[in-house]
Order: structure tokens, then C-alpha cells, then sequence
């Protein structure tokens, strides 16, 4: 078995015991099966802080991005229009859904360092009073910039539309209170913050939303509502399931709650960033994010001078047992470290140790 330490925003570094829990063979019509589904609807609407009442968990299978495009043409009917808030490839993702399902949408585009405006937004929906919708990534995974939820969820509150967040980097790591947000619909995934491993993602969305999308989606498989019709009454998946990925995630929300839930593994993943931006700092590795709306999650950091060679680094760090990840951006040079997953303080200084080696020794 390779111990790579994966400083990657998913997927992560997962426990033995989760990794453990995917030897056992489960079918998918038994009921102990489908009660782990139960279960983990359950709670995850407990990690969102959203009622049993009025939310409802959907499962589905595929990554984070089928979970997305899934929301998106369920949600949106052929009346509607969807403000897409985008400042990352997440956002721009959204909009090339968009344009692929022909979705009557507008994009508010920012710079990749920069958050959302709250007057520039009043002032798109008061010259646009066709949008219905407005969607947004939480934590851009691009750039690792936490964008405000807060302000987003008030200003769909007052100006009655339909909130769409896209939490796939933030849910379980950063405190979100799905209700009293008023998110009507909420992505995530399996390989993330929970911890588990790829294979399936899920909705968090709010039951009188849901109950008006029957009709709209224009693809059969990534129909959230007949998803959620089927899932509802046992427990059964339509169409097969991942079922070793719903045995490790079940796993991965037990050791979340065991850790002491998202308050305590937001300290966790706190810790281990700001060790590593303090620490790369001295090393000379400066974040292309403002401290001010940098997430916990993951950093991308500038190269340190213009000739440094990002194979190379990598090659380097690959055989000490870290794998890091490359940049996204396209008009400057940076490298990403993601600080979630089964990763701890003591991780961290291992990292920056070998990375202060190989700038001090390797580069000289
Ligand atoms: C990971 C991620 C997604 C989904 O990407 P997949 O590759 O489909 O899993 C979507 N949005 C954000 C912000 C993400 O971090």
C-alpha cells in the first residue's frame, strides 16, 4: 500500500478504516443496505443544520459535477433565469452547463481574486427582474477564496430568488446552517470534507422547491426529482449504486461526528492552513489570495521566482510521499496544497519541512 499524504482538494488522504469499510460486498436492494442510505440522508441534513421538515437529502451517483448540472436542470424551468455568480473554473463550469442544457442564464463574472460585490449584484437583479435563480460556489477550489455566503443567501432572501450553492469544498469543513441561510438547494460530494471516496454526490434542498421541479430536467439520469421520488420511499437508489462508496462515506460521517463534527474539524483543517501559509511564507512562497478570504481548505501559492521548475518540485515532493497539486490559473504561475482530509498539524511541518529542503538544498 503507498502512504502518499494527497495535499489535494479531493480526492483526499481517507482513513484505514474508511478504506477498510468499501472490502465489504453489499447489495443494493437489501435493507441493511438501504438503511445506510437512510442514515446518511439523515445526517447529513444534521451536518447542514436543516430540518427534517423542510429539507430533504438526494443522493446521486457520479462527482461533484453530476450533482451540479443535475440541480441546474432540475431546478430551473423553461421560464426561469439563473444569475451565475462565477470568480473560478467552478463557476465557469456552470455556465458551460448551462449553455449545454440551454439554460436562460447570465454571468456576474469577477476576477479569480476577488469576491462578489453585494451592490453590484442588487444593481443585476434590479435591471434584470427575470432572474429567478442565483447560484454560487462557496469555496472556489480554483483559487482556494471563500466567497460569502451570507451576503448571498440575505440578498436572495429579499429578493425572493431561488439560491443554488455549490459547497462541494466547504460542506463539513466550514460551518454552513442550511436553514437559517434559506439555501434552497445545497451541493456537496462524497470525496471532500466528509472524507470518503469518490463515486456519488448529494443535494441538501428544500422540500417546497423540489416538490414544483417535476417535469423540468432535460436529462433522465440527472433527474433530481424522480431521484429523489425513487430514494424517498425505502431507501432504494434508481439505477445502481456505488455501494462500496456508501459504506466508506457512512464510515467517513462517523468519524466526522466522532472528531466532534464540522466546528472541530473546521479547527482541524484552520490549523493545518494557516501553518502552512505561515510556514511556506518563510520559506518564500507567497498566496495569490488576500488572508482576508482565504479558505481553510486549500491555498494556491505563487512561484517563488520565475524560472522555478513545478515538475521538478513536484518529482521531489512526489518521493517523499506528498503529492501536491498544479495551478489552475492561466495568467500567472502557481501550484495549489489542499490541508484537508486525514491530514494533521504534524503533517503539515513534515511538508514544510521537505519543502524548505528542497529550496534550500535542491535549488541552490
Ligand atoms: C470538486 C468540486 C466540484 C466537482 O468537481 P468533480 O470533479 O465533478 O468532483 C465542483 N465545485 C467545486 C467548488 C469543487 O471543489
Amino acid at each position: 500500500m503507498n502512504n502518499y499524504k494527497l495535499l489535494t482538494p479531493g480526492p483526499l488522504t481517507t482513513t484505514n478504516t474508511v478504506k477498510e469499510e468499501m472490502l465489504i460486498d453489499r447489495c443494493t436492494w437489501d435493507d441493511d443496505y438501504k438503511s445506510i442510505t437512510q442514515k446518511i440522508r439523515k445526517q447529513l441534513l444534521e451536518i447542514g443544520k436543516a430540518s427534517l421538515d423542510n429539507y430533504t437529502t438526494v443522493l446521486i451517483q457520479g462527482s461533484g459535477s453530476f450533482a451540479v448540472e443535475s440541480v441546474i436542470t432540475t431546478a430551473m424551468s423553461h421560464e426561469d433565469k439563473l444569475l451565475i455568480i462565477s470568480n473560478g473554473a467552478y463557476g465557469e463550469r456552470i455556465i458551460e452547463m448551462s449553455q449545454y442544457i440551454g439554460i436562460n442564464h447570465v454571468p456576474y463574472r469577477l476576477s479569480y481574486d476577488e469576491v462578489p460585490k453585494e451592490e453590484e449584484i442588487i444593481n443585476i437583479l434590479k435591471e434584470d427582474k427575470e432572474i429567478s435563480h442565483i447560484v454560487m460556489v462557496h469555496c472556489e477550489t480554483t483559487t482556494g477564496i471563500l466567497n460569502p455566503i451570507e451576503v448571498i443567501a440575505k440578498l436572495a432572501k429579499e429578493h425572493e430568488k431561488t439560491l443554488i450553492i455549490d459547497a462541494m469544498s466547504s460542506f463539513g469543513g466550514i460551518e454552513i446552517n442550511i436553514e437559517e441561510l434559506g439555501i434552497d438547494f445545497l451541493i456537496s460530494s462524497a470525496n471532500k470534507c466528509i472524507q470518503g471516496v469518490p463515486g456519488f454526490s448529494f443535494v441538501i434542498g428544500k422540500k417546497n422547491k423540489l416538490l414544483k421541479c417535476e417535469g423540468n430536467s432535460r436529462s433522465l439520469c440527472l433527474d433530481l426529482f424522480e431521484q429523489w421520488k425513487v430514494m424517498d420511499k425505502d431507501g432504494k437508489w434508481r439505477y445502481t449504486s456505488p455501494t462500496h462508496v456508501v459504506g466508506g462515506f457512512s464510515k467517513a460521517i462517523d468519524e466526522l461526528i466522532e472528531e466532534g463534527g464540522v466546528t472541530q474539524r473546521y479547527m482541524r483543517y484552520k490549523t493545518n492552513n494557516k501553518l502552512l501559509r505561515s510556514r511556506l511564507k518563510e520559506i518564500g512562497f507567497n498566496p495569490y489570495i488576500q488572508e482576508e478570504n482565504q479558505s481553510p481548505i486549500i491555498t494556491t501559492f505563487l512561484f517563488p521566482t520565475q524560472d522555478f521548475d513545478f515538475i521538478s518540485f513536484y518529482n521531489y515532493m512526489k518521493e517523499r510521499g506528498f503529492v501536491i497539486y498544479p495551478g489552475k490559473l492561466t495568467d500567472v504561475d502557481t501550484f495549489r496544497m489542499g490541508n484537508i482530509g486525514e491530514i494533521y498539524e504534524e503533517d503539515i511541518n513534515n511538508l514544510c519541512d521537505v519543502i524548505n529542503e528542497y529550496v534550500k538544498v535542491v535549488r541552490k
